[in-house]
């Protein structure tokens, strides 16, 4: 039966995948509390414009202090909820958040590079990679994402650029993008239309 007029068909969304640690956040190592956690500046805004170009904004991260016992999933939530109260002021927030609690060790599939996350969050919110991006800190988020066929940035915080070629190098896996903030990364994905 054809859908009525208040159920028009829906086509599959585009996402904006983001990282936390390090991307959206200052990377506080194994942090369990909520009230510690700050955005990075300009990532309000950048998700603001991100959700008026239509996209999706979902967050995928590892979270191995779950397993290892250094916090827990309620904590996670915690910090996941200070997160969007963080972005309000913006007009913005991020639509699903999925992290894998696994240590490195457990061998898992939704620990990034692992693509599971992603594959749930797609299945979940109907999402289409060609039309998706990812932007994270580090190359096992540019990994996940060339995995997936995603377009792909990494923040290079000034100051990192050494480190961070070597690690590029290392995984041999180069983004398409490279930006100095998050912000600036958001804007270049957006660009590129
Ligand atoms: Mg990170
Ligand atoms: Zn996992």
């Amino acid at each position: 039966m054809a859908p009525g007029p208040s159920e028009p068909p829906s086509r599959p969304a585009r996402a904006l995948f983001v990282d936390r640690d390090g991307t959206l956040n200052p990377d506080l190592h194994y942090l369990r509390e909520a009230e510690r956690v700050e955005l990075y500046r300009g990532v309000g805004d950048a998700l603001s414009l991100a959700h008026d170009h239509g996209y999706q904004v979902v967050c995928v991260t590892n979270q191995s202090g779950i397993e290892r016992g250094f916090y827990t999933a309620a904590d996670v939530d915690a910090i996941h909820a200070r997160l969007n109260e963080l972005l309000r002021p913006y007009r913005a927030h991020i639509d699903a958040f999925y992290y894998c609690p696994h240590a490195p060790e457990t061998g898992c599939d939704c620990r990034k590079p692992g693509t599971a996350l992603f594959e749930r969050a797609a299945h979940d919110h109907r999402l289409e990679f060609a039309t998706s991006a990812i932007v994270g800190d580090r190359t096992l988020d540019v990994e996940a994402g060339k995995k997936l066929g995603l377009l792909t940035a990494l923040v290079v915080p000034p100051g990192h650029e050494e480190s961070v070629q070597a690690e590029v190098a290392r995984a041999g896996v180069r983004p398409s993008i490279e930006a100095s903030r998050f912000s600036l990364a958001v804007l270049r994905v957006l660009a590129r239309g």
